[in-house]
This record gives C-alpha cells, structure tokens and sequence, in this order.
C-alpha cells in the first residue's frame, strides 16, 4: 500500500444465524452448539460509495425449493424477514453462489453486482439446484447489470495478489479456491489496518487461529484438497491482518 491509497470503512453485521454442534463443525470443536452469524458487510469507499459485501439470508429461499426449505431447517437458519438495513448502495460484492450469501439478490435487484464470472458459469451449469444454490435466486435481468472480478486489473499487497476492485488499490478481490467455484474474498485498506474479508475459505477462525481441523464445511467443498491449501496459506497471513470469515461469532468486530 503507498501512501496515497485511500481507506475504506468497513464493518460486518450478522444478518441470519445457523448453528450447528461444534464438534461436526470441526475436530476438537466440542459438543455445545455454536451458533453462527451470517454475516453481511457494509464498505464505504471515500468516492465509489457504500458496497454491501454479501446479502445475507431471505426469506425467498424458502420460496424456491423444498430441498432449499429442507436444508435451512436441517441448518438450523434463522432467517430474517427481509433486506438488511443499509444507506443507497452503490453496489453489491457476491463473495460466491451460496444461498446464505445470495439470497437477498431478487429482492436488493442491485444496480452493479460485482461477482465472479467463473462461479456465476459454475451456477448456470447442469440443473438449477446446486450444493447451496438455485438458479432462481439470480435475478431475472441482473447479467446485464453484472461487472466481473475477473475482468478487473490484477494488483498486488506484499503477499497477497488480486483484482483491483476500485482500480486504487484500497480493495483487492482476491481468489479463495476450494469451498466453491470462484469464490473472492476481499483484503481492504481500513484506518485501523488491513481487514481481509474471507467469506466460507474458513468456517470458523479457530480452523485459522487454534489448528482445528474443518468438518461439516469441507463435506460440501467443490475441491477439498485446494480448501485446505487455502486455509494454509491464510494461516499465513494472520499476522499480516485481520480475517473476517462469514460465520465466525468471533472475529467480526474489527478492534480499532
Ligand atoms: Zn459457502
């Protein structure tokens, strides 16, 4: 980061809930239930705007499909009624096609949706049920409205390398392999340090911070072997910043 990169602000909020007992989330997680936020992120950017990093649950996924109604009770969702709660939004990021972080798509309609054409061709593939997603929670006209990560210039921080989302470099879009197809998380420039925004790379930060091996995420990975790649080189990058996972209860309040 030079000097002259501009900071965003950024703050997480959960928008739904699951929960799940701690030992089938991961080795070592215990037999208590962990209940996990889904959360959904707020970016302001000093002159593109406020982005919401994700979309949360909606109550459209239990329009959708009985194998989706079926799975949010399996999961133990707490699904709120409706949009979260946000400022104009100038655009949405979709970390990847998993219904906890697109379902609110069809109702928000957002203008600019910033995803992965990778994971959007991946979705399209085959029937429209996938492990997660269903085809109907695409918005009907939203390709046209639609800008690609991987359409964006690459730029580099130390050791990370990604798309440079509002070409100035406070935002990297950053690949995430291994839970699903394309799947971005993002490291953004903040006053208070880097925050890497990591979507379901990791199910819970203690897989990150206290060596406990993932379970029930990883039964559902699109590539196991490149996820736990993944996780080992965040691993690496603790010291470096601040890791915000999707459903960790822990790490979403970014100190500073
Ligand atoms: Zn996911």
């Amino acid at each position: 980061m030079s000097l002259s990169t501009p900071t965003v602000r950024l703050r997480f909020f959960p928008w739904g809930e699951c929960a799940s007992p701690g030992w089938l989330l991961m080795r070592g997680g215990g037999v208590r239930i962990i209940r996990q936020p889904v959360l959904v992120g707020l970016l302001e950017h000093p002159r593109a705007g406020c982005w919401l990093l994700d979309t949360g649950l909606h109550p459209r996924i239990r329009e959708v499909s009985l194998q989706l109604r079926l799975f949010t009770q399996l999961s133990r969702m707490q699904v709120p009624d409706g949009l979260p709660p946000t400022p104009p939004l100038s655009g949405v990021f979709l970390s990847h096609f998993h219904l906890d972080h697109g379902a609110g798509l069809t109702a928000l309609r957002p203008e600019v949706l910033l995803t992965s054409r990778e994971g959007y061709e991946s979705s399209r593939l085959g029937s429209d049920l996938h492990v997660g997603w269903h085809a109907a929670l695409w918005p009907e006209d939203q390709f046209a409205r639609t800008r690609w990560v991987e359409d964006l210039p690459r730029r580099s921080h130390g050791p990370v390398t990604g798309f440079d989302v509002f070409e100035d470099g406070s935002v990297l879009a950053v690949p995430l392999p291994g839970h699903c197809h394309g799947q971005y998380g993002l490291l953004c420039q903040t006053a208070a340090g880097r925050v890497f925004f990591v979507a379901d790379a990791v199910g819970h930060s203690y897989v990150l911070t206290q060596g406990l091996r993932q379970r029930l995420p990883s039964l559902i990975a699109a590539d196991p072997v490149a996820e736990a790649r993944t996780q080992n080189w965040l691993r690496n990058l603790l010291h470096w910043c601040w890791m915000v996972p999707s459903h960790c209860p822990h790490a979403y309040r970014i100190p500073g």
